[in-house]
């Protein structure tokens, strides 16, 4: 018996053709970036499945805590892989069951059969199998609907898997697999679970965050960055371009009346982020706004500002309600860092009341007292460019 495997099932079954096999590639690529860390890995992909081998059983462990974090993956199973033959699958299924607590557990053996003429057919073998497994277990309570413990067995040609334990992945698409886009990351509650949502769907992107130093704090920046490194976590490598924007929140104050300086400031904002998105060759925007929440997320304010841009603006916060953004702040654990109370550039100019439907009309006319459009091009010039975390792609090359 060999156990050291664990088998991969991808979610997202509708996909077809050469959509899947980005799918596949993208989902390979990503898990062995994720488990980087693990010095015996080896990786083999099927179009539905996929088989990951550690030489090392700690390892495997590892695999099975970091798995949940990928997404692409619908389940995983440890799985032990015998000779195709029922004593060898009788002997495994005791030891497999043997690493798992049964005292009093309700169990159902489940059996898939590849190979056609193994001696047994289906039903014939989760009988023998489960017999087999309540001599020896006699506490296990056979139940045949969402029993505790599935003993799942599949005998192929050359070989049978078995398996005790199904854990569930986390779903989504591989990051990467839909393209690139530029987060907009302030440092507060929404933006992180902003990111995290598009990464769930397969899109990768570099981060942009808006810094007003002496007024923003390098504690402010840190923070950013420390979301940066958990949000890695999740995806792959993320670039976080920060820009330089006191100058320009300081014009915006002098130039337009307080009750509109909001949307000016969102609107430069989105203009210095649609530059870099076409300077780093991403396809869209993305946003923590949620709809109503502050005086610039009504539909009139999101109209003004959107103005500026006719990128895709990706809000998947926007029907959220705050608890449940928080809920997912929590399990990411960016919650943590984002509830610091270094201010970002916004808190510290906030004015005392901000228009919840403001003109565009009004706003361009105020905004063309300056040459904003120099200024939006002077901020993009003076950016750095950091990676908080960087993901160790290339250690593994040699594997595949
Ligand atoms: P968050 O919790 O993400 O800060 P918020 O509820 O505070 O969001 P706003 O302050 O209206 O909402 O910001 C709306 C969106 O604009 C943010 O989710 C983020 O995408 C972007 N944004 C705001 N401030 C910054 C900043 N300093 N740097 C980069 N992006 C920002
Ligand atoms: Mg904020």
């Amino acid at each position: 018996m060999n156990w050291n495997t664990i088998l991969i099932r991808y979610g997202e079954m509708s996909l077809k053709g050469k959509n899947k096999s980005k799918f596949v590639r993208k989902l390979k690529e990503n898990i062995k970036v994720a488990l980087s860390e693990l010095t015996t890995l080896k990786m083999r992909a099927e179009r539905d499945r996929m088989f990951i081998y550690t030489e090392r059983l700690e390892e495997l462990d590892r695999a099975v805590e970091i798995l949940p974090t990928v997404f692409g993956i619908q389940s995983f199973s440890p799985i032990a892989i015998c000779e195709p033959t029922l004593e060898a699958i009788k002997e495994t299924s005791l030891k497999v069951l043997s690493k798992t607590e049964t005292e009093g557990k309700t169990f159902k053996v489940d059996v898939k059969r590849t190979n056609k003429s193994f001696p047994l057919d289906t039903g014939e073998l989760q009988q023998e199998l489960g017999g087999h497994v309540l001599r020896t277990f006699p506490n296990l309570i056979v139940k045949m609907k969402k029993p505790e413990i599935l003993l799942y067995v599949e005998i192929q040609r050359e070989a049978a898997y078995i398996s005790s334990h199904t854990y569930r992945g986390a779903g989504g698409m591989p990051v990467g697999s839909n393209g690139h886009s530029l987060l907009l990351l302030s440092g507060g509650i929404d933006s992180p679970v902003a990111g995290y949502q598009m990464m769930k769907r397969g899109v990768a992107f570099d981060a942009i965050h808006f810094a007003s130093p002496p007024f923003t704090s390098d504690l402010a920046l840190q923070k950013v960055e420390d979301i940066v490194r958990q949000l890695t976590k999740f995806g792959s490598t993320i670039r976080l371009h920060i820009i330089p924007f006191t100058e320009l929140q300081q014009a915006i104050i002098k130039q337009v009346p307080s009750n509109l300086t909001m949307t000016t400031t969102r609107r430069m904002m989105m203009k210095i982020a649609d530059r870099v998105r076409e300077e780093t060759g991403a396809l869209g925007l993305i946003t923590g706004e949620s709809m109503g929440q502050v005086a610039s997320q009504t539909l009139e304010s999101l109209t003004t500002i959107n103005e500026v841009t006719s990128t895709p603006v990706l809000r998947p916060l926007i029907a959220m309600d705050k608890l449940d953004i928080i809920q997912i702040a929590e399990k990411i654990e960016t919650y943590e860092i984002s509830i610091r109370p270094f201010e970002d550039c916004c808190t510290v100019f906030t004015p005392p009341s901000s228009k919840t439907k403001p003109q565009l009309e009004k706003v361009l006319y105020y905004e063309s007292f300056q040459s904003f459009d120099e200024m939006v091009e002077e901020a993009v010039k003076n950016r750095t460019t950091v990676i908080p975390s960087q993901r160790i792609e290339d250690v593994f090359d040699d594997l595949l």
